[in-house]
């Protein structure tokens, strides 16, 4: 690392990190299903690629009950 010259004024150092804001994820209409999905990329909902099935997604039931099961029981040990 070099040594620093001049001491980097406020108003020049916040002028810099006006730059780095987020941007929000760029996503396109999957022709299949109509829902929003990163383009270039297989379908996260219906894993359709190009026109043609590319990835079997698996059934969204099963992961999402498990957690929901789990919850009753830790609210009445710590309430
Ligand atoms: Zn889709």
């Amino acid at each position: 690392m070099g040594i620093q010259g001049k001491r980097r004024s406020r108003s020049k150092k916040r002028r810099g990190w006006a730059h780095r804001a987020l941007v929000g994820l760029a996503l396109t209409r999957c022709p299949a299903c109509h829902k929003m999905t990163p383009p270039h990329r297989a379908c996260a909902f219906c894993g359709n690629y190009r026109g043609r099935k590319v990835v079997t997604i698996a059934a969204k039931s099963s992961a999402k009950h498990k957690p929901a099961a789990a919850k009753p029981e830790k609210e009445t040990k710590s309430a």
